[in-house]
């Protein structure tokens, strides 16, 4: 029986709590007060846990929960920047993790270390991505090493997933995502259905995450560089023509930074 849950961590935080049911994988405990929390509500097993790039907020708790667990492995970017990895990934490795058969997609952008995780589907659910600070709901995450170039080609590996994909995103953005969206594209009427579907949530103290795939290529501009409002709103923006998806992303990603 699939469990998987966004634990809060820090103020915006999401540490991803995955579970069979006994044995149970964090991905990106950035804290371990309330991954350990969870583990014991849960009456699970640490059994592993997963890194999606070197910053802070995604490793800092690493060291702590290995206190109790010293034996479980660490599955992190094959860079040496993250001294508690113990098994190293590269883009395109494969490996087990209980029943899941998951694929390591090297997406650096956000971080030039960063990596996702794809959990196959199978006959009881979809597909599982955690992907970390590259992509969140309605929104994506800030270019600190990578380039607009490389943040192109990690989105695109995203929208060749199955739809219904359940999309792990490591921060609790998207309402302020979705109001940069709706700037973006005004015209585009699932924006307004989402707003008011996360408002909601949010309100009732839920995160809105996982999201879908089918959900972040209706309502995420940065998956729909490919949009003629968008196009018009970034030529607009940058006072100039923006030719091609790559330019159209680089420039909303310059706007929303500034937003
Ligand atoms: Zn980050």
């Amino acid at each position: 029986m699939l469990d998987l849950t966004p634990i809060p961590s820090f103020t915006d935080n999401y540490i991803w709590g995955l579970s069979d049911g006994q044995q149970a994988w964090l991905i990106d405990p950035g804290e371990a007060a309330p991954a350990r929390q969870w583990l014991q509500t849960h009456k699970l097993d640490l059994t592993g846990i997963l890194i999606t790039h070197h910053h802070s907020d995604h490793i800092g708790g690493v060291q702590a929960l290995l206190h109790h667990n010293p034996k479980i492995p660490v599955y992190g970017p094959d860079t040496s920047k993250i001294k508690t990895v113990t098994v190293p990934l590269k883009d395109g490795t494969e490996f087990n993790l209980g029943p899941w058969r998951v694929a390591v997609l090297g997406v650096p952008a956000h971080t030039l270390d960063h990596i996702a995780y794809y959990l196959a589907p199978n006959a009881e659910q979809p597909g599982i991505l955690f992907c970390g600070d590259t992509l969140f709901g309605a929104g994506c995450g800030r270019l600190f090493e990578g380039s607009p170039k490389q943040l192109h080609q990690a989105l695109k590996r995203f929208k060749t997933l199955p739809p219904e994909t359940l999309m792990c995103c490591a921060h609790e953005y998207t309402l302020s995502n979705l109001a940069f969206a709706q700037q973006v594209e005004p015209g585009n009427r699932k924006l307004q259905e989402r707003q008011q579907q996360e408002q909601c949530k949010r309100e009732a103290g839920l995160p809105t995450l996982p999201s879908t795939l089918a959900v972040e290529l209706a309502t995420n501009p940065f998956l729909r560089p490919h949009s003629p409002e968008i196009q018009v709103s970034a030529k607009h923006y940058a006072k100039a023509d923006v030719i091609g998806e790559e330019a159209i992303i680089a420039t909303l990603r310059q706007w929303k930074d500034n937003f």
